[in-house]
């Protein structure tokens, strides 16, 4: 599968970029089990922007409100019911970092609120629809953003970060990390890093292996220490095209659940687009009966 095609969305000169990608696999995190399900009920909705254009609404701008809920308009321009509110962030954080030492590796976070949090990875397709989708109903993301799949554009994430949303660390080139000896570990950790720190003004406080590999090894626990993240982020559920992947066997969400989705356009989704895979997940999320919450409420920085 490549990702060539991806480039009608936008102008700029993609060539050497789109060469580069054909080298990276594009089942992220899903442990080999990513195969969208085959034939699995339509896109219940097909979310296009119903009138206006492609003009955000203006009312929908404000940096840092509270996610989710409040604008019924921007949801149904997206032909999607509001998710409920998020709850108030919880003042004792229920994960908190040190500022040595071995990091924690975890997948869901414990909480009581009927919550979840979505992780957005890789970087590869950079539909400007999701930027005004996201500006639109303004559901919190963490992405994790690997260097060589980015690097044609830093820009277009930065606006997503501008609504709040934080960018962490997912390597230079996406290996399988287990299969490196510490000192390319470290190479692709530290190399992100600084490449994110550089462009984005901030250092990602997590990291996430490519694949969800050698999380637990401490071999890359060292290496993640050795170049600043503090935490390693797995998740509970990963997003394909309308659907989730459980790894409950019971199907369902569980509050705290951390999902796993990608940046990813029709040549992955089997035609479908970003914003439909989006919607289809908030839909999921909805019909179960969970809210998105931000992931860094959630977490206590180490003190510094
Ligand atoms: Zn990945």
């Amino acid at each position: 599968m490549n990702r060539d095609g991806r480039s009608r969305t936008r102008t700029r000169a993609y060539a050497a970029g789109a060469l580069a990608l054909l080298a990276f696999a594009t089942a992220c995190g899903d442990n080999g089990g990513g195969a969208a399900p085959a034939g699995t009920k339509a896109a219940s909705a097909a979310p296009q922007p119903s009138g206006g254009g492609g003009t955000p609404v203006a009312a929908a701008t404000t940096p840092g409100a509270a996610p989710a809920g409040g604008d019924a308009a921007a949801w149904a321009k997206w032909n999607l019911k509001p998710l409920a509110p998020a709850p108030a962030p919880p003042a004792d954080k229920p994960i908190k970092l040190e500022r040595t030492g071995t990091v924690p590796v975890f997948s869901d976070v414990k909480t009581t609120d009927k919550v979840v949090f979505i992780t957005i990875d890789d970087g590869a397709e950079k539909d400007p629809k999701f930027v005004e989708m996201l500006t639109d109903l303004k559901v919190p993301i963490t992405m994790f953003l690997t260097k060589d799949i980015v690097k044609n554009d830093y820009g277009y994430f930065k606006p997503l970060q501008a609504l709040g949303n934080h960018i962490q660390n997912h390597t230079v080139t996406h290996p399988v990390m287990s299969k490196l000896p510490q000192d390319k570990q470290k190479s692709e950790i530290c190399e992100d890093q600084a490449a994110l720190t550089q462009q984005y003004g901030t250092a990602p406080l997590l990291f996430r292996p490519p694949f969800g590999d050698g999380a637990n090894t401490p071999t890359l626990n060292n290496s993640v220490q050795q170049c600043g993240p503090r935490a390693i982020v797995l998740w509970r559920e990963s997003m394909q095209i309308h659907d989730m992947q459980y790894q409950a066997g019971d199907k369902k969400l569980k509050p705290g659940d951390i999902i796993l989705a990608h940046f990813r356009g029709p040549k992955e989704l089997k035609g479908a687009t970003m914003t439909q895979m989006f919607a289809d997940l908030l839909a999921r999320i909805q019909e179960q009966g969970f809210s998105v919450a931000r992931l860094d409420d959630y977490i206590q920085p180490p003190a510094s």
